[in-house]
């Protein structure tokens, strides 16, 4: 096992030398997004400098040397989530964009009226919108696996909706408002069983723990670039060949055609399929170097730090009178979803940010999650790898001011 040297880690992000009402920043909101390191920042503005072109088109250096850069990507998190195949790594703006295409084009050739989809009770809204916005089209079903009070899914009542009728199941991984990891290899196993695809939202999931597609068997996977120390505007949707291959395209334009006429278009093959249109180059080539980052300090120890730090979080927060842990379940990551008898959420939040404590408050893209606990939001503390005790202890102790002022 390498050695994680905390110190070492902080020092590769220049924001965290910041001061934010006077006080050092503590950046504890990296479910919404994460900070980069300077081997991002720098990679960026080196794109801007050295290689900036337009790509899969020009048959010039500059726009040789690009394309080669973005295709490094590609192989890159190939590599990295164990992907079969090159072409199985569709380069999208972001997670909701992924999620977007598949419900688009997998809805557009395999769900008809009368089918079912199943989500889960603890979805982000990106996981909700798309696949209910296809069920108003298609005259298909939404349903939904219930959630008990720790946050976590019932597998009876999952086995319960799996029926002939359904034609995906699309799961987050990770909960980002709750912090609960789900079983996500057993319920791809049952989808399985009828042979229903599932594609697992891996937003809050990527950054923080392993993923092997091909261990999973999963059929579709989504992740966002900027909750990865990665830019902003980038994210990938993994998809099986198979299935990649029976789905129409999702937008027309350049790049993803073969030939064009103006009576037929024939299009392109994997991935450039699913590409249309120039992509974020910038932030898709500076995506392999936060993945660079990530490998170098390595998935193992990030988790075994960030697990400790959430414990140790939990236990220091549970001092603060009347607070009140929405998310208990024994299996988790790095979120911490809390709720302060008599207190709003949003006080505390702003309270916490004069201290120079960035947290966030409301319902975290979630709102189905909150109404569950007939609560309109939480504080969430969301934890990284840069992110320290001492700083959890500056925390606790500004909840605790917090409270003592508002109540
Ligand atoms: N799903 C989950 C679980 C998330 O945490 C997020 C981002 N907070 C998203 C989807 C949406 O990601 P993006 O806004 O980057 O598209």
């Amino acid at each position: 096992m390498k050695n994680f040297d905390i110190n070492k880690v902080r020092a590769d992000f220049p924001i965290l030398r910041k001061q934010v009402n006077g006080k050092p920043l503590i950046y504890l909101d990296n479910g919404a997004t994460t900070q980069k390191p300077t081997k991002v920042i720098d990679a960026i503005v080196s794109y801007y400098s050295d290689m900036n072109s337009n790509i899969h088109r020009g048959v010039h250096y500059l726009s040789q040397i690009s394309t080669d850069a973005f295709e490094v990507t590609r192989r890159k998190v190939q590599t990295f989530i164990n992907a079969e195949y090159e072409h199985e790594i569709i380069i999208t703006n972001g997670t909701t964009h992924s999620i977007n295409l598949v419900a688009n084009c997998y809805g557009k050739a395999f769900v008809h009226a009368g089918d079912e989809i199943i989500i889960s009770a603890m979805e982000h809204h990106s996981n909700i919108v798309p696949w209910q916005m296809l069920c108003e089209e298609k005259d298909a079903k939404l349903k939904v696996i219930p959630m008990d009070e720790r946050g976590v899914l019932d597998m009876e009542a999952y086995k319960d909706l799996l029926s002939d009728r359904t034609k995906i199941v699309s799961i987050t991984y990770v909960s980002n408002a709750l912090g609960t990891i789900n079983p996500i290899k057993e319920i791809i196993r049952l989808a399985h069983e009828r042979n229903v695809p599932v594609l697992v939202d891996a937003a809050q999931a990527i950054q923080h723990l392993k993923i092997d597609v091909q261990e999973l068997d999963v059929d579709f996977l989504t992740f966002s670039g900027h909750k990865m120390y990665g830019p902003t505007g980038v994210g990938v949707l993994y998809g099986k060949q198979k299935w990649l291959n029976a789905m129409p395209p999702y937008q027309g334009g350049g790049d993803m055609i073969k030939d064009v006429t103006f009576e037929k278009t024939t299009y392109n093959e994997l991935p450039l399929k699913f590409e249309a249109g120039t992509p974020n180059i910038e932030a898709g080539i500076c995506l392999a170097n936060a993945i660079d980052y990530i490998e170098e300090i390595g998935l193992d120890q990030i988790k075994a730090y960030e697990d400790e730090l959430l414990n140790y979080a939990t236990t220091r927060l549970a001092e603060v009178e009347g607070i009140k842990f929405i998310g208990t379940s024994a299996q988790k990551s790095s979120v911490i979803s809390f709720v302060i008898e008599g207190v709003h959420p949003y006080d505390v939040g702003v309270i916490l940010d004069k201290l120079g404590i960035a947290v966030r408050t409301g319902h975290h893209c979630a709102q189905p999650v909150m109404d569950q606990f007939h609560i309109p939001g939480t504080v969430r503390a969301s934890l990284a790898m840069y992110n320290t005790k001492d700083e959890v202890d500056s925390l606790v102790e500004g909840v605790k001011r917090a409270v003592n002022m508002l109540k």
